[in-house]
């Protein structure tokens, strides 16, 4: 089939507006959200159904055209950007299908944006606890295939026990329906475990039912100065006993970072009085009488400083308090993009070696970039952290032997070079260097299973190959 007749049979299954092959309108979905990795396409096919989807899929198929799955475009490992074929963009698929307040479920077409469904929940007084940065602009469909964690995961969990079921089209146009909302369900494998984080490589995600929580009306949220990676740790622990596990966010940020972060915008510049290595930026969540969290709180943290394991806190008074704190967490990825030459990592590390890791690695850093600083932040509570290394200059070529030598001490200490990110175009190389042999011939023997002739989003995760970085 040549180019235009497949172009017009896309044209005919989803309308020729939905057709786009305009260099300009394609533009933005064929570039990352770093802007480092730049790819090329036929054309974006925006279907608006299932079963748009599985006819633009089956029509790809017989052409042999590969397909790329894109929700908003803000992964961070290059995974939606296409190298080649169709970029298949779900932002038509964006209704709500049904919330089930009682049976604390949603179901959600995958085009949905992250922030929409989290709205739709709290209206129905219920939650959906899944948020982080690119919330406004990350749909449900791209956080299910990258398996995204973000700030509540220590309470709540990845997106991976977030979601009940799913629906899915296979790469031979197939369609799975797996939409089910059952809290137990043992009929053999539980297959929408696999597309979970699978990226686009397996199938198109199209629908899914997601798990809501009974909402949490008790918010109690503080930023403090610790004197060390260590104190962070301790305080965690403490006060995950003296309040009932009712932490649900503990978000660590080295000084660096809340410099940069006032470099950007100057009200965080004052942030606290006392200047530490470290900050976190703690939040309480939970049921019961108006302002006992927060009493709670108020009351840890002051015996928390009597005895030094805090230097200085600020609490949020007010809701306009909290949403400027997180928004001074969510401009941190902002602050990191702005340096002309950076390492990246997004590692975890089983918590109780957080601290001595973070102290080797500095060591390494000093070492072997003594003109780099480092910038890290990260998710304490799930030992997740992103390690990073600025560097004014615009020479790159250090970047890659350095996270080498980062990425063989994250193994050492028993962690992963991709704790929330996933790997996508970006990380292939490490994904074969550090799986084992048995756990790569299983992955490659699954792909190779569901996707045999390898057009569903092909180069991505288990690829070899430099990618179409820019
Ligand atoms: P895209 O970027 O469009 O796609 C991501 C991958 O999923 C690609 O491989 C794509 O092919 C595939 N995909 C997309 N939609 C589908 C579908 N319907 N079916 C099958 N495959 C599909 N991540 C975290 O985990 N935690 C964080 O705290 C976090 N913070 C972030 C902060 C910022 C400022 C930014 C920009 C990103 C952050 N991320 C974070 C990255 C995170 O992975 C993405 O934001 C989000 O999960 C991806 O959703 P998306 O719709 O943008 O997917
Ligand atoms: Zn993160």
């Amino acid at each position: 089939m040549s180019r235009s007749d497949l172009l017009d049979a896309l044209g005919a299954i989803v309308g020729a507006a939905s057709v786009i092959t305009d260099a300009h309108a394609l533009e933005p979905h064929l570039v990352d959200w770093r802007r480092e990795y730049r790819g090329s396409a036929l054309a974006m096919v925006c279907p608006a159904s299932t079963a748009e989807v599985s006819a633009v899929v089956r029509a790809c198929a017989l052409a042999g055209v590969a397909i790329t799955p894109q929700g908003g475009n803000t992964g961070l490992c290059a995974g939606a950007i296409p190298r080649e074929g169709v970029l298949l963009n779900l932002r038509r698929m964006s209704r709500i299908v049904q919330v089930d307040a009682e049976g604390h479920s949603m179901t959600v077409e995958a085009g949905v944006v992250l922030a929409q469904i989290q709205q739709a929940a709290r209206e129905h007084g219920r939650l959906f606890p899944l948020s982080l940065g690119a919330e406004g602009s990350c749909q449900i469909g791209g956080n299910i295939a990258t398996n995204a964690g973000g700030m509540n995961v220590l309470r709540y969990g990845n997106t991976r026990e977030l979601v009940l079921g799913l629906k899915v089209v296979l790469p031979d146009g197939e369609v799975w329906d797996g939409l089910r909302s059952l809290r137990k369900d043992n009929r053999g494998y539980d297959l929408k475990q696999l597309f979970i984080g699978s990226e686009g490589t397996l199938g198109v995600i199209t629908e899914a039912v997601l798990r809501l929580f009974p909402s949490t009306p008790q918010r109690a949220v503080a930023v403090v100065a610790v004197p060390s990676c260590e104190a962070a740790i301790e305080l965690l622990a403490r006060l995950q006993r003296r309040s009932g596990n009712g932490v649900s966010a503990y978000e660590l940020i080295d000084r660096a970072c809340v410099d940069a972060v006032a470099r950007h915008d100057a009200q965080y510049a004052r942030l606290l009085e006392q200047a530490t290595p470290w900050y976190v930026l703690l939040e309480l969540a939970g049921e019961g009488p108006d302002g006992a969290l927060q009493e709670l709180l108020e009351q840890q943290l002051g015996e928390a400083l009597e005895q030094d394991l805090v230097a200085d806190a600020v609490i949020a008074q007010s809701l306009a308090d909290t949403d400027r704190l997180w928004a001074m967490r969510h401009l941190i990825p902002e602050a990191v993009r702005g340096f002309a030459s950076v390492l990246r990592s997004d590692i975890a590390l089983p918590i109780a070696h957080v601290a001595r890791f973070v102290d080797e690695a500095r060591e390494l850093i000093g070492r072997e970039r003594p003109g780099g600083t480092v910038l890290c932040f990260g998710h304490l509570g799930d030992g997740n952290l992103h390690f990073n290394v600025v560097d004014a200059t615009e020479d790159k070529s250090w970047v890659h032997p350095l996270s080498q030598r980062l990425y063989d001490l994250v193994a050492g200490h028993g962690g992963s070079f991709s704790a929330e990110h996933g790997v996508g175009q970006a990380k292939t190389e490490e994904l074969a260097r550090y799986k084992s042999a048995v756990e790569l011939a299983l992955m490659r023997r699954l792909k190779a299973a569901v996707d045999p002739a390898d057009l569903m989003n092909p180069g991505k995760v288990l690829a070899g190959g430099a990618g179409c970085r820019s």
